[in-house]
């Protein structure tokens, strides 16, 4: 059978993250046995044909997963959207004999695939009728099979969780307002930031929530009141007398009032500086946005949407309707072309129209429910209580190894619980801190600043009480009144909550709601997919890898990067499919001689074709007599001087730095659900014992007695490994050249 012709291209605005999809479309389609052929420059290539349409091998597509922009170039093509530009490209598209096109975009681009898509048939038939191509070539190729990926900063194609890029973007947004914050709160100064994201104001939204700002201006809820200048600035100079010394102002490009006009940053910086009596200083991020180094989770989207693509392309019948490649709860899913494009328009059109009712209505849950936490947390001070509303007392405390977003979560909890009217009490150190009593009141200013740092401020330990620990424990709950505890923490935190519920009938104290948020880089929690820090921990095991890659540019050398993940080999093999590693060795297949015979085999044979650099990922218990340095010393003596090998263990830097945009917004939603858990728990005079965690794309609470039965206790993960399907894919992209 003649091998199928696959081609695929970049358009619209860029996006980080296309390369990978690129190279993930290009090294699927030739592990599967077809051609490839990348068309540069967009629509403006395909209409233009010629050299602008490259066939592609294995390597045209090294070494660019890093990189941000796209290396196949994008454009804006007028032609494209006249008739005769469709009737050139179509013309192209038959002379080299594809089948089908991957078209990564914005729903400008994907609109744009689709009506070529419909009038293919017309405009073959124009074709054969100006002998531009013969009848045989018009019948071979009826019709055209088309895949869409979102390549979009903005997160506005509706029907998938994310689009490529918006994570990056994310990136990008919150640097920036971590900078500014920490030179406005030096001055005492309001900021307003300016984002990107056209109709869109997730970009906003979940920066504004990720930052701790204080106001947001998105195009989906627009300020409700004729007064909002007056309101907002009111709630600054509130903050400011509460002890906040910066205030922040998040405006989307796309921020409309309530009668349909943009508000500018100009007359937002207008509105606070008359009523605040202040300077008031102005950033528009601009195009620093779409700029840079693609984030972790962009590359691994883009690769496994790649993939899930060609796989599209190759089962698709000419007839089908096209599809765009989607993702929903960590897993990839299809959405007809039109369906998603068509709802897409209708926000904006919704928008535009002040129909905000329906244009919320299109937008995810997750959205709306952010906007809702946003909306509380951002206050000076919690609103005015109900005298008959009761009200508990929740104790906090974080558990285990630090991971960044604990101090996000702790913060979205205190101020979400004194807002309800509860008594908020901050554990110092953990379950030793609980034991000695070293237990105080929160205030609303308590967690000023915490959204965006790293570590725990609380303060953790890995204390798994036991014995006389529980009885101090229990006495600790009893004098404080604790009427409800959250747990933010890793493996040991779980099995200190899951003692005290063993234990419940030994000490009556631990008869009240408990619930455990997962925190842990090492991603080896049960119930939950992701849990807090192992976002942040893996961007920087990709930050460290692409240094370390080009540390070693014009040495043929290979490096055996160590990680760390305990037990789990989450980070091993999702950095591995984030950087490309020819390898990755994980605890849960275990590492043979004969795996290790075989990848010296591999590496050699690569060296020899000219390659220039080996990745070799190892979790750091991945075995315990093939460690790194025995690797290394193996590697290292098979590849003579063919290759010379460095080990690089990582360490504790993979525990620190600012929490990433997604554990931050993770952080606050899961905070937020715990909260609701615990109070719900104590109205109803129940003392459930839970952990939560999101899974297959929705928040689910599990009660701590299946811990046990959840978990691998031996190896301290969870029996269930949903990232392990990813394998697959991981060894695929990895190869050095494809099998066929
Ligand atoms: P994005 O894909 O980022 O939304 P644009 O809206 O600028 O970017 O679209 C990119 C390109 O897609 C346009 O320059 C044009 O060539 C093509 N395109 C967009 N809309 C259409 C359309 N309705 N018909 C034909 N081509 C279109």
């Amino acid at each position: 059978m003649e091998k199928k012709r696959i081609a695929v291209m970049t358009s619209g605005g860029d996006a980080q993250g296309m390369n990978a999809a690129v190279r993930s479309v290009v090294r699927t389609a030739l592990d599967k046995g077809a051609e490839v052929y990348a068309i540069y420059e967009g629509y403006q290539g395909l209409v233009d044909g010629g050299q602008w349409i490259c066939k592609m091998d294995w390597d045209s597509v090294g070494g660019i997963m890093q990189r941000g922009g796209t290396v196949i170039g994008t454009a804006r093509c007028q032609e494209f959207r006249t008739t005769a530009g469709r009737m050139a490209a179509v013309k192209n598209l038959i002379e080299i004999g594809i089948d089908g096109l991957v078209v990564i975009g914005g729903d400008g681009s994907l609109t744009g695939a689709n009506v070529l898509r419909q009038e293919w048939p017309q405009l073959v038939k124009g074709l054969v009728e100006t002998n531009q191509i013969s009848r045989k070539q018009a019948e071979e190729y009826p019709n055209l099979v088309i895949v869409g990926l979102v390549g979009s900063i903005d997160n506005d194609f509706s029907g998938t969780d994310m689009t490529i890029g918006t994570d990056s973007a994310l990136h990008r947004i919150t640097e920036a307002v971590d900078a500014i914050t920490s030179t406005a709160a030096s001055h005492q100064r309001t900021f307003v930031v300016k984002v990107m994201g056209r109709n869109c104001g997730y970009l906003a939204l979940m920066s504004a929530l990720a930052t701790g700002a204080d106001w947001v201006l998105i195009p989906e809820y627009p300020p409700d009141v004729e007064n909002w200048k007056d309101v907002m600035a009111e709630r600054m100079r509130a903050g400011r007398q509460a002890g906040r010394r910066d205030s922040m102002v998040i405006l989307a490009e796309g921020a409309q009032d309530i009668n349909g006009n943009y508000i500018g940053s100009t007359e937002v910086k207008d509105a606070l500086e008359e009523r605040l009596g202040e300077e008031v200083r102005i950033t528009v991020l601009g195009h620093v946005q779409r700029g840079g180094r693609p984030s972790a989770f962009d590359r691994i989207l883009a690769t496994l949407q790649g993939y899930e693509a060609v796989e599209a392309v190759l089962t698709a019948d000419p007839e089908d309707e096209p599809v765009v490649i989607g993702i929903t709860g960590n897993r990839t899913s299809r959405i007809p072309l039109m369906e998603g494009v068509e709802r897409t328009r209708a926000v904006a059109a919704a928008i535009a129209e002040k129909d905000y009712e329906k244009a919320i209505s299109l937008r995810s849950s997750g959205f709306v429910d952010s906007f809702r936490t946003l909306k509380t947390i951002v206050r000076a001070l919690p609103h005015d209580l109900d005298p008959k509303q009761k009200r508990y007392r929740i104790a906090i405390l974080n558990a285990g190894a630090p991971a960044p977003g604990m101090n996000t979560a702790t913060r979205t909890a205190v101020r979400l619980g004194l807002d309800k009217g509860h008594i908020m009490l901050g554990v110092r150190n953990g379950f030793e801190g609980l034991g000695e009593g070293e237990i105080e009141e929160f205030n609303w200013m308590s967690v000023t600043g915490w959204a965006s740092m790293g570590g725990s401020e609380l303060g953790t330990s890995r204390l798994v009480p036991q014995g006389k620990d529980l009885y101090s424990i229990a006495r600790a709950i009893e004098d404080c009144k604790i009427d409800a505890l959250l747990v933010v923490g890793g493996w040991s935190a779980y099995q200190a909550v899951y003692l005290m519920y063993t234990e419940r009938n030994n000490f009556s104290a631990f008869n009240i709601p408990i619930v455990c948020l997962p925190a842990s880089i090492n991603n080896n929690l049960p119930g939950s997919e992701l849990s807090l820090g192992a976002d942040t921990a893996l961007n920087s095991i990709v930050d460290a890898v692409d240094k370390i890659k080009q540390s070693a540019v014009a040495t043929r050398r290979c490096f055996v990067v160590e990680v760390m993940g305990h037990w789990c080999g989450y980070l091993a093999l999702m950095s591995g499919l984030a950087t490309g590693a020819e390898r990755v060795y994980l605890h849960e297949e275990g590492i043979t001689l004969d795996d290790l015979k075989r990848d010296v085999t591999m590496l050699t044979e690569g060296f020899e074709m000219g390659k220039r650099l080996g990745l070799i990922i190892r979790n750091e218990y991945a075995n315990n007599i093939y460690k790194t340095d025995f690797i290394c010393a193996l590697f290292e003596e098979e590849g003579r001087d063919l290759f010379d090998v460095r080990p690089a263990i990582l360490g504790h830097m993979q525990q620190g730095g600012d929490p990433s945009p997604y554990d931050r917004i993770q952080a606050t939603r899961l905070a937020r659900l715990c909260l609701e858990y615990l109070v719900e728990q104590c109205e109803k005079g129940q003392d459930g014992n839970a952990f939560v965690g999101l899974e297959k794309g929705s928040y689910r609470f599990h009660e701590m007695r299946d811990f046990e039965r959840m978990v691998n206790s031996e190896y301290q993960r969870p029996q269930e490994l949903w990232w392990m399907e990813r394998r697959e894919i991981t060894r695929m992209l990895a190869k050095i050249k494809p099998d066929v």
